[in-house]
Protein backbone atom coordinates (compact mmCIF):
# COMPACT_ATOMS: atom_id res chain seq x y z
CA UNK A 1 0.00 0.00 0.00
CA UNK A 2 1.37 3.41 -0.69
CA UNK A 3 2.31 5.88 1.77
CA UNK A 4 -0.16 8.17 3.46
CA UNK A 5 -0.08 11.11 5.79
CA UNK A 6 -0.17 9.87 9.29
CA UNK A 7 -1.73 13.17 11.00
CA UNK A 8 -5.01 12.27 10.44
CA UNK A 9 -8.05 11.28 8.45
CA UNK A 10 -10.02 13.44 5.71
CA UNK A 11 -13.55 13.25 6.10
CA UNK A 12 -15.62 14.76 2.92
CA UNK A 13 -18.64 15.97 3.64
CA UNK A 14 -20.60 16.69 7.41
CA UNK A 15 -24.30 15.34 6.51
CA UNK A 16 -25.29 11.92 8.01
CA UNK A 17 -22.38 9.45 6.82
CA UNK A 18 -20.00 11.97 7.18
CA UNK A 19 -20.59 12.93 10.85
CA UNK A 20 -21.06 9.73 12.29
CA UNK A 21 -17.55 8.42 10.20
CA UNK A 22 -15.98 11.54 11.98
CA UNK A 23 -16.99 10.76 15.13
CA UNK A 24 -16.41 6.78 14.92
CA UNK A 25 -12.88 7.73 13.94
CA UNK A 26 -11.91 9.93 16.31
CA UNK A 27 -13.36 7.55 19.29
CA UNK A 28 -10.33 5.89 18.33
CA UNK A 29 -7.98 8.42 19.03
CA UNK A 30 -7.25 9.22 15.57
CA UNK A 31 -7.09 13.39 14.26
CA UNK A 32 -9.93 14.03 11.64
CA UNK A 33 -9.78 17.01 9.20
CA UNK A 34 -14.18 17.16 8.22
CA UNK A 35 -14.56 19.00 5.42
CA UNK A 36 -18.10 20.56 4.72
CA UNK A 37 -18.94 23.26 2.15
CA UNK A 38 -22.12 24.88 3.96
CA UNK A 39 -22.97 27.23 5.07
CA UNK A 40 -20.28 28.92 1.72
CA UNK A 41 -21.28 26.50 -0.91
CA UNK A 42 -24.94 25.75 -0.75
CA UNK A 43 -26.61 22.62 -2.17
CA UNK A 44 -29.97 23.12 -3.42
CA UNK A 45 -31.62 21.35 -0.33
CA UNK A 46 -29.95 22.06 3.23
CA UNK A 47 -30.45 25.54 4.38
CA UNK A 48 -28.43 25.89 7.29
CA UNK A 49 -24.62 25.53 8.04
CA UNK A 50 -25.18 22.49 10.79
CA UNK A 51 -23.67 19.37 10.17
CA UNK A 52 -25.83 16.16 10.09
CA UNK A 53 -28.68 18.61 8.75
CA UNK A 54 -32.03 16.19 7.58
CA UNK A 55 -33.54 17.90 4.84
CA UNK A 56 -37.20 16.25 4.52
CA UNK A 57 -38.79 13.56 6.41
CA UNK A 58 -37.98 13.83 9.98
CA UNK A 59 -38.60 10.20 10.72
CA UNK A 60 -35.61 7.62 10.94
CA UNK A 61 -38.18 5.18 10.41
CA UNK A 62 -39.79 2.82 12.42
CA UNK A 63 -38.38 1.48 16.21
CA UNK A 64 -39.94 -1.60 16.34
CA UNK A 65 -37.97 -4.98 15.91
CA UNK A 66 -40.26 -6.40 13.58
CA UNK A 67 -39.57 -3.07 11.06
CA UNK A 68 -36.80 -3.02 9.32
CA UNK A 69 -35.39 -0.05 9.94
CA UNK A 70 -36.01 -0.62 13.83
CA UNK A 71 -33.62 -3.26 13.59
CA UNK A 72 -31.08 -0.99 11.41
CA UNK A 73 -31.01 1.95 14.31
CA UNK A 74 -31.18 -1.07 17.23
CA UNK A 75 -28.21 -2.66 15.78
CA UNK A 76 -26.40 1.14 15.34
CA UNK A 77 -26.91 1.48 19.20
CA UNK A 78 -25.25 -1.78 19.56
CA UNK A 79 -21.98 0.62 17.80
CA UNK A 80 -22.57 3.09 19.77
CA UNK A 81 -23.73 5.50 16.99
CA UNK A 82 -23.49 8.81 17.92
CA UNK A 83 -26.12 10.18 15.29
CA UNK A 84 -28.83 7.32 17.21
CA UNK A 85 -28.12 8.84 20.30
CA UNK A 86 -28.58 12.00 19.12
CA UNK A 87 -31.67 10.93 17.61
CA UNK A 88 -33.41 8.89 20.32
CA UNK A 89 -32.51 11.96 22.84
CA UNK A 90 -34.71 14.46 20.39
CA UNK A 91 -37.38 12.29 19.84
CA UNK A 92 -40.83 13.61 19.17
CA UNK A 93 -44.06 11.96 19.60
CA UNK A 94 -44.52 9.86 16.14
CA UNK A 95 -46.60 6.56 16.40
CA UNK A 96 -44.00 3.91 16.73
CA UNK A 97 -41.45 5.60 14.68
CA UNK A 98 -37.97 7.52 15.65
CA UNK A 99 -38.71 11.28 14.67
CA UNK A 100 -36.75 14.33 15.90
CA UNK A 101 -36.76 17.93 15.90
CA UNK A 102 -34.83 18.22 12.49
CA UNK A 103 -32.77 21.97 13.88
CA UNK A 104 -32.40 19.93 17.55
CA UNK A 105 -30.72 16.90 16.32
CA UNK A 106 -28.38 18.74 13.33
CA UNK A 107 -27.78 21.23 16.06
CA UNK A 108 -26.93 18.82 19.07
CA UNK A 109 -24.45 16.80 16.20
CA UNK A 110 -22.67 19.73 15.00
CA UNK A 111 -21.94 20.69 18.64
CA UNK A 112 -21.05 17.70 19.28
CA UNK A 113 -18.56 17.52 16.65
CA UNK A 114 -16.97 20.70 17.43
CA UNK A 115 -16.17 20.11 20.97
CA UNK A 116 -14.51 17.06 20.01
CA UNK A 117 -10.52 18.09 20.50
CA UNK A 118 -9.55 15.81 17.55
CA UNK A 119 -12.30 16.58 15.56
CA UNK A 120 -11.43 19.56 13.11
CA UNK A 121 -14.03 21.06 11.27
CA UNK A 122 -12.78 22.66 7.96
CA UNK A 123 -15.56 24.86 6.11
CA UNK A 124 -14.63 24.65 2.82
CA UNK A 125 -15.44 22.97 -0.76
CA UNK A 126 -12.89 20.26 -1.81
CA UNK A 127 -12.86 19.99 -5.49
CA UNK A 128 -10.14 17.77 -5.69
CA UNK A 129 -9.66 14.76 -3.93
CA UNK A 130 -6.61 14.91 -1.11
CA UNK A 131 -3.34 13.48 -2.28
CA UNK A 132 -1.76 10.92 0.41
CA UNK A 133 -4.25 11.07 2.89
CA UNK A 134 -6.37 8.21 4.25
CA UNK A 135 -10.28 9.91 2.88
CA UNK A 136 -13.71 8.86 3.47
CA UNK A 137 -15.90 10.43 0.62
CA UNK A 138 -19.85 11.34 2.25
CA UNK A 139 -20.21 14.49 -0.26
CA UNK A 140 -24.03 12.61 -0.07
CA UNK A 141 -27.12 13.04 -3.44
CA UNK A 142 -25.92 16.90 -3.69
CA UNK A 143 -22.23 16.48 -3.95
CA UNK A 144 -21.01 19.84 -5.59
CA UNK A 145 -20.70 19.78 -9.20
CA UNK A 146 -17.07 20.39 -9.30
CA UNK A 147 -16.04 17.60 -7.02
CA UNK A 148 -18.44 15.56 -8.71
CA UNK A 149 -16.22 16.50 -11.93
CA UNK A 150 -13.23 15.31 -9.44
CA UNK A 151 -14.79 11.87 -8.53
CA UNK A 152 -15.79 11.43 -12.07
CA UNK A 153 -12.85 11.30 -13.45
CA UNK A 154 -11.38 9.09 -11.18
CA UNK A 155 -14.21 6.61 -11.38
CA UNK A 156 -14.12 6.84 -15.24
CA UNK A 157 -17.86 6.19 -15.55
CA UNK A 158 -20.53 8.29 -15.50
CA UNK A 159 -22.38 8.91 -12.16
CA UNK A 160 -26.03 7.56 -11.80
CA UNK A 161 -28.71 9.41 -10.69
CA UNK A 162 -32.93 8.81 -10.14
CA UNK A 163 -35.39 11.51 -8.97
CA UNK A 164 -36.09 12.29 -5.09
CA UNK A 165 -38.66 14.34 -3.82
CA UNK A 166 -39.02 16.76 -0.52
CA UNK A 167 -42.69 16.88 1.28
CA UNK A 168 -44.54 19.82 1.85
CA UNK A 169 -44.78 21.62 5.55
CA UNK A 170 -47.96 23.20 6.81
CA UNK A 171 -48.01 25.65 9.55
CA UNK A 172 -50.20 23.89 12.11
CA UNK A 173 -52.21 27.47 13.05
CA UNK A 174 -53.40 27.28 9.12
CA UNK A 175 -55.17 23.67 9.25
CA UNK A 176 -58.71 23.73 9.73
CA UNK A 177 -59.17 20.94 12.45
CA UNK A 178 -62.68 20.81 12.14
CA UNK A 179 -61.75 18.32 9.25
CA UNK A 180 -59.24 16.76 11.19
CA UNK A 181 -58.84 13.92 14.03
CA UNK A 182 -55.58 13.08 16.01
CA UNK A 183 -54.79 9.10 16.24
CA UNK A 184 -52.20 6.92 14.87
CA UNK A 185 -52.95 3.74 13.02
CA UNK A 186 -54.25 0.79 15.39
CA UNK A 187 -53.27 2.83 18.67
CA UNK A 188 -55.35 2.24 21.76
CA UNK A 189 -58.22 3.98 21.80
CA UNK A 190 -57.45 5.82 25.31
CA UNK A 191 -53.97 7.70 23.94
CA UNK A 192 -54.95 10.11 21.61
CA UNK A 193 -52.04 9.17 18.85
CA UNK A 194 -49.44 10.93 17.18
CA UNK A 195 -50.55 11.92 13.76
CA UNK A 196 -53.56 14.54 12.56
CA UNK A 197 -55.66 12.65 9.77
CA UNK A 198 -57.33 14.28 6.89
CA UNK A 199 -60.22 12.27 6.05
CA UNK A 200 -61.31 12.00 2.81
CA UNK A 201 -65.09 10.96 0.95
CA UNK A 202 -64.53 8.94 -2.43
CA UNK A 203 -65.66 11.70 -4.15
CA UNK A 204 -62.97 13.92 -2.47
CA UNK A 205 -60.69 11.31 -3.38
CA UNK A 206 -61.45 10.81 -6.69
CA UNK A 207 -61.12 14.44 -7.18
CA UNK A 208 -57.90 14.65 -5.44
CA UNK A 209 -55.95 11.49 -7.61
CA UNK A 210 -57.13 13.55 -10.69
CA UNK A 211 -55.94 16.91 -10.27
CA UNK A 212 -52.51 14.78 -8.87
CA UNK A 213 -52.09 12.97 -11.94
CA UNK A 214 -52.56 16.19 -14.26
CA UNK A 215 -51.30 18.30 -12.75
CA UNK A 216 -48.80 20.55 -14.08
CA UNK A 217 -44.90 19.24 -13.41
CA UNK A 218 -41.84 21.00 -13.39
CA UNK A 219 -40.10 20.06 -16.44
CA UNK A 220 -36.81 18.29 -16.41
CA UNK A 221 -33.26 19.12 -18.26
CA UNK A 222 -32.99 17.82 -22.04
CA UNK A 223 -30.06 15.38 -20.72
CA UNK A 224 -31.78 14.11 -17.68
CA UNK A 225 -34.02 11.30 -17.68
CA UNK A 226 -37.01 10.52 -15.94
CA UNK A 227 -35.64 7.68 -13.12
CA UNK A 228 -37.44 7.87 -9.48
CA UNK A 229 -36.69 5.46 -6.67
CA UNK A 230 -39.26 3.15 -6.26
CA UNK A 231 -39.48 3.46 -3.02
CA UNK A 232 -40.17 7.43 -2.35
CA UNK A 233 -42.37 7.80 -5.61
CA UNK A 234 -43.82 11.55 -6.18
CA UNK A 235 -47.25 11.42 -5.30
CA UNK A 236 -48.48 12.74 -8.77
CA UNK A 237 -46.94 9.61 -10.60
CA UNK A 238 -48.47 7.08 -8.09
CA UNK A 239 -51.67 8.92 -8.72
CA UNK A 240 -50.90 8.19 -12.54
CA UNK A 241 -50.58 4.32 -12.12
CA UNK A 242 -54.32 3.62 -11.34
CA UNK A 243 -57.27 5.27 -9.19
CA UNK A 244 -56.34 2.88 -5.87
CA UNK A 245 -52.83 3.26 -5.71
CA UNK A 246 -53.15 6.38 -3.14
CA UNK A 247 -55.45 4.75 -1.48
CA UNK A 248 -52.99 1.22 -0.81
CA UNK A 249 -50.37 3.61 -0.88
CA UNK A 250 -50.08 6.61 1.61
CA UNK A 251 -53.63 7.36 1.81
CA UNK A 252 -54.69 3.80 2.93
CA UNK A 253 -57.00 4.77 5.86
CA UNK A 254 -56.34 1.11 7.51
CA UNK A 255 -56.09 1.41 11.61
CA UNK A 256 -58.14 4.53 11.51
CA UNK A 257 -61.07 5.06 12.17
CA UNK A 258 -62.87 9.34 12.28
CA UNK A 259 -64.73 9.82 15.80
CA UNK A 260 -67.00 11.94 14.26
CA UNK A 261 -68.29 9.23 11.79
CA UNK A 262 -67.36 5.88 14.20
CA UNK A 263 -66.16 4.72 10.55
CA UNK A 264 -63.35 4.28 9.05
CA UNK A 265 -62.60 6.96 6.34
CA UNK A 266 -62.55 6.41 2.07
CA UNK A 267 -59.08 7.31 2.18
CA UNK A 268 -56.73 9.21 4.75
CA UNK A 269 -54.23 12.40 4.04
CA UNK A 270 -52.05 12.19 7.71
CA UNK A 271 -49.93 14.90 8.96
CA UNK A 272 -46.64 14.28 10.90
CA UNK A 273 -45.49 16.73 13.45
CA UNK A 274 -42.21 18.19 12.55
CA UNK A 275 -40.61 20.49 15.20
CA UNK A 276 -40.92 20.13 18.91
CA UNK A 277 -43.26 23.07 19.32
CA UNK A 278 -46.04 21.39 17.09
CA UNK A 279 -46.47 24.06 14.95
CA UNK A 280 -45.42 22.56 11.68
CA UNK A 281 -46.65 19.24 10.02
CA UNK A 282 -45.31 17.31 6.80
CA UNK A 283 -47.76 15.71 4.24
CA UNK A 284 -46.79 11.76 4.85
CA UNK A 285 -45.78 10.47 1.26
CA UNK A 286 -46.41 13.63 -0.48
CA UNK A 287 -42.84 14.09 -2.01
CA UNK A 288 -43.88 15.45 -5.91
CA UNK A 289 -42.46 17.16 -8.61
CA UNK A 290 -45.40 19.21 -9.01
CA UNK A 291 -44.72 23.43 -9.38
CA UNK A 292 -45.73 25.30 -6.72
CA UNK A 293 -48.11 27.26 -7.94
CA UNK A 294 -50.07 23.46 -9.15
CA UNK A 295 -49.33 22.13 -5.44
CA UNK A 296 -50.92 25.15 -3.68
CA UNK A 297 -54.05 24.56 -5.55
CA UNK A 298 -54.48 20.99 -5.54
CA UNK A 299 -53.69 19.97 -1.91
CA UNK A 300 -56.63 22.69 -0.75
CA UNK A 301 -59.05 19.98 -2.20
CA UNK A 302 -58.13 18.26 0.72
CA UNK A 303 -61.00 20.16 3.55
CA UNK A 304 -58.27 20.27 6.70
CA UNK A 305 -55.97 22.46 3.85
CA UNK A 306 -58.49 24.70 2.51
CA UNK A 307 -56.54 27.14 4.24
CA UNK A 308 -52.90 25.99 4.72
CA UNK A 309 -50.12 28.15 4.99
CA UNK A 310 -46.96 26.12 3.36
CA UNK A 311 -44.34 26.93 4.65
CA UNK A 312 -42.49 25.06 1.95
CA UNK A 313 -43.17 23.54 -0.86
CA UNK A 314 -42.65 19.79 -2.40
CA UNK A 315 -39.32 19.49 -4.56
CA UNK A 316 -37.42 17.23 -7.21
CA UNK A 317 -33.88 16.80 -6.54
CA UNK A 318 -31.48 15.09 -8.60
CA UNK A 319 -30.10 12.58 -6.12
CA UNK A 320 -26.27 11.38 -7.28
CA UNK A 321 -24.79 7.88 -6.49
CA UNK A 322 -22.05 6.15 -7.71
CA UNK A 323 -21.84 2.55 -9.14
CA UNK A 324 -20.70 0.75 -5.85
CA UNK A 325 -21.36 -2.57 -7.15
CA UNK A 326 -18.59 -2.30 -9.85
CA UNK A 327 -16.05 0.54 -7.67
CA UNK A 328 -16.82 -0.91 -4.17
CA UNK A 329 -15.32 -3.98 -1.39
CA UNK A 330 -18.12 -4.64 1.03
CA UNK A 331 -15.44 -2.94 3.56
CA UNK A 332 -16.32 0.75 1.76
CA UNK A 333 -13.24 0.82 0.22
CA UNK A 334 -12.59 1.91 -3.41
CA UNK A 335 -11.13 -1.10 -4.94
CA UNK A 336 -8.72 0.85 -7.45
CA UNK A 337 -7.41 3.45 -4.03
CA UNK A 338 -7.89 1.62 -1.11
CA UNK A 339 -7.33 4.23 0.94
CA UNK A 340 -10.26 5.72 -0.48
CA UNK A 341 -13.96 4.49 1.28
CA UNK A 342 -17.25 5.78 -0.07
CA UNK A 343 -20.26 6.35 2.44
CA UNK A 344 -23.64 7.19 2.68
CA UNK A 345 -25.86 8.10 -0.34
CA UNK A 346 -23.09 8.71 -2.82
CA UNK A 347 -22.63 4.98 -2.18
CA UNK A 348 -26.03 3.65 -2.68
CA UNK A 349 -26.94 3.46 0.97
CA UNK A 350 -30.99 4.78 1.01
CA UNK A 351 -32.83 6.22 3.61
CA UNK A 352 -31.46 8.46 7.07
CA UNK A 353 -30.58 4.88 9.23
CA UNK A 354 -29.26 3.72 5.93
CA UNK A 355 -26.72 6.68 5.25
CA UNK A 356 -25.55 6.75 8.59
CA UNK A 357 -24.58 3.23 9.03
CA UNK A 358 -22.75 3.19 6.10
CA UNK A 359 -20.70 6.10 7.69
CA UNK A 360 -20.03 4.46 10.81
CA UNK A 361 -18.54 1.41 8.90
CA UNK A 362 -16.59 3.48 6.97
CA UNK A 363 -15.74 5.14 9.96
CA UNK A 364 -14.61 2.17 12.04
CA UNK A 365 -12.35 0.90 8.85
CA UNK A 366 -10.66 4.26 8.54
CA UNK A 367 -9.76 4.17 11.70
CA UNK A 368 -8.71 0.46 11.08
CA UNK A 369 -6.26 0.94 8.13
CA UNK A 370 -4.58 4.16 10.22
CA UNK A 371 -4.01 1.61 13.05
CA UNK A 372 -2.12 -0.91 10.43
CA UNK A 373 -5.56 -3.22 11.15
CA UNK A 374 -7.68 -5.00 8.49
CA UNK A 375 -10.47 -3.72 7.78
CA UNK A 376 -14.06 -5.29 8.78
CA UNK A 377 -16.66 -6.60 6.31
CA UNK A 378 -19.60 -7.03 8.89
CA UNK A 379 -21.59 -9.89 8.82
CA UNK A 380 -23.78 -11.22 6.89
CA UNK A 381 -27.68 -12.06 8.38
CA UNK A 382 -27.03 -8.36 9.81
CA UNK A 383 -28.87 -5.43 8.83
CA UNK A 384 -26.00 -3.64 8.34
CA UNK A 385 -24.66 -6.51 7.01
CA UNK A 386 -27.10 -7.52 3.92
CA UNK A 387 -26.92 -3.52 2.95
CA UNK A 388 -23.50 -3.58 2.31
CA UNK A 389 -23.41 -6.45 0.43
CA UNK A 390 -25.81 -5.66 -1.68
CA UNK A 391 -24.98 -2.46 -2.35
CA UNK A 392 -21.51 -3.66 -3.04
CA UNK A 393 -22.78 -6.99 -4.87
CA UNK A 394 -25.72 -6.33 -6.91
CA UNK A 395 -26.13 -6.21 -10.78
CA UNK A 396 -24.07 -3.09 -12.02
CA UNK A 397 -25.81 -2.95 -14.63
CA UNK A 398 -29.17 -1.86 -13.00
CA UNK A 399 -27.89 -0.77 -9.86
CA UNK A 400 -30.17 1.44 -7.46
CA UNK A 401 -30.06 2.80 -3.92
CA UNK A 402 -31.23 -0.14 -1.56
CA UNK A 403 -32.45 0.94 2.22
CA UNK A 404 -33.24 -1.36 4.59
CA UNK A 405 -35.54 -4.35 4.27
CA UNK A 406 -36.51 -7.96 5.84
CA UNK A 407 -36.24 -9.49 1.82
CA UNK A 408 -32.12 -8.95 2.56
CA UNK A 409 -31.70 -10.90 5.54
CA UNK A 410 -34.06 -13.95 3.73
CA UNK A 411 -31.89 -15.44 1.31
CA UNK A 412 -29.96 -19.04 2.08
CA UNK A 413 -31.56 -20.05 5.44
CA UNK A 414 -30.78 -23.15 7.64
CA UNK A 415 -34.36 -23.35 8.93
CA UNK A 416 -37.85 -22.77 7.70
CA UNK A 417 -39.13 -19.06 8.76
CA UNK A 418 -42.17 -18.55 10.47
CA UNK A 419 -44.81 -18.24 8.01
CA UNK A 420 -46.58 -14.80 10.00
CA UNK A 421 -44.79 -11.71 8.35
CA UNK A 422 -44.50 -10.48 11.78
CA UNK A 423 -43.15 -13.90 13.48
CA UNK A 424 -41.10 -13.56 10.80
CA UNK A 425 -39.71 -10.05 11.19
CA UNK A 426 -38.88 -10.37 14.74
CA UNK A 427 -37.42 -13.82 14.22
CA UNK A 428 -34.85 -12.56 11.65
CA UNK A 429 -34.40 -9.31 13.58
CA UNK A 430 -33.15 -11.40 16.80
CA UNK A 431 -30.99 -13.77 14.85
CA UNK A 432 -29.52 -10.18 13.55
CA UNK A 433 -29.02 -8.84 16.99
CA UNK A 434 -27.25 -12.11 18.14
CA UNK A 435 -24.55 -11.69 15.49
CA UNK A 436 -24.23 -7.95 15.56
CA UNK A 437 -23.81 -8.45 19.52
CA UNK A 438 -20.99 -11.14 19.06
CA UNK A 439 -19.43 -9.18 16.01
CA UNK A 440 -19.14 -6.01 18.28
CA UNK A 441 -17.12 -7.92 21.08
CA UNK A 442 -15.21 -9.87 18.54
CA UNK A 443 -13.92 -5.99 17.51
CA UNK A 444 -13.50 -4.93 21.19
CA UNK A 445 -11.08 -7.59 21.99
C1 LIG B 1 -34.18 17.06 -1.10
C2 LIG B 1 -33.89 15.73 -0.45
C3 LIG B 1 -34.88 15.07 0.28
C4 LIG B 1 -34.61 13.85 0.89
N1 LIG B 1 -35.56 13.26 1.67
C5 LIG B 1 -35.26 12.14 2.37
C6 LIG B 1 -36.19 11.55 3.29
O1 LIG B 1 -37.29 12.07 3.47
N2 LIG B 1 -35.85 10.41 3.95
C7 LIG B 1 -34.63 9.83 3.76
O2 LIG B 1 -34.35 8.81 4.40
N3 LIG B 1 -33.72 10.37 2.91
C8 LIG B 1 -34.01 11.49 2.22
N4 LIG B 1 -33.10 12.04 1.35
C9 LIG B 1 -31.89 11.37 1.13
C10 LIG B 1 -30.92 12.00 2.12
O3 LIG B 1 -30.09 12.88 1.43
C11 LIG B 1 -30.15 10.99 2.84
O4 LIG B 1 -30.95 10.06 3.49
C12 LIG B 1 -29.09 11.55 3.76
O5 LIG B 1 -29.10 12.93 4.03
C13 LIG B 1 -27.83 11.26 3.03
O6 LIG B 1 -26.78 11.35 3.90
P1 LIG B 1 -25.37 11.67 3.31
O7 LIG B 1 -24.48 11.87 4.48
O8 LIG B 1 -25.00 10.68 2.29
O9 LIG B 1 -25.55 13.07 2.51
P2 LIG B 1 -25.90 14.50 3.10
O10 LIG B 1 -26.63 14.37 4.37
O11 LIG B 1 -26.51 15.28 2.00
O12 LIG B 1 -24.46 15.09 3.42
C14 LIG B 1 -23.51 15.40 2.43
C15 LIG B 1 -22.77 16.65 2.87
O13 LIG B 1 -21.67 16.88 2.00
C16 LIG B 1 -21.53 18.28 1.77
N5 LIG B 1 -20.78 18.44 0.53
C17 LIG B 1 -21.16 18.13 -0.74
N6 LIG B 1 -20.14 18.36 -1.59
C18 LIG B 1 -19.10 18.81 -0.85
C19 LIG B 1 -17.75 19.21 -1.16
N7 LIG B 1 -17.28 19.18 -2.41
N8 LIG B 1 -16.93 19.62 -0.16
C20 LIG B 1 -17.41 19.67 1.13
N9 LIG B 1 -18.66 19.31 1.48
C21 LIG B 1 -19.50 18.87 0.50
C22 LIG B 1 -22.98 18.74 1.73
O14 LIG B 1 -23.06 20.12 2.02
C23 LIG B 1 -23.64 17.88 2.80
O15 LIG B 1 -23.63 18.50 4.06
C24 LIG B 1 -33.34 13.27 0.74
C25 LIG B 1 -32.37 13.92 -0.01
C26 LIG B 1 -32.61 15.15 -0.57
C27 LIG B 1 -31.52 15.84 -1.33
Amino acid sequence: MKEWSKEGIVVVGGGLAGSEAAWQIAQKNIPVFLYEMRPFEPTGAHSTGYLAEIVCSNSLGSNLLSNASGLLLQELRIFNSLLVRIADSCALPAGKALAVDRERFSLAVTQHLLKHPLITVIRKELIELPKDSLCVVATGPLTSPRFAQALQSLLQSPFLYFYDALCPLIEASSLDFQHLFVGSRYSDPSSSGDYLNCPLSEEQYRELCHELAHGERVKLREFEKEIFFEGCLPIEIMAQRGPDTLRFGPLRPTGLIDPKTKKRPYAVVQLRQDNVAATLYNMVGFQTNLTFKEQDRIFRIIPALKNAHFIRYGQLHRNTFINSPRVLLPTLQFKANPLLLFAGQLAGCEGYAGNIASGLVAGINAARIFQGKEPVVFPRQTMIGELLWYITHADPEHFQPMKANFGLLCGAMEEPLPKDRTARNLFLSQRSLKKIEAFNQSLLE
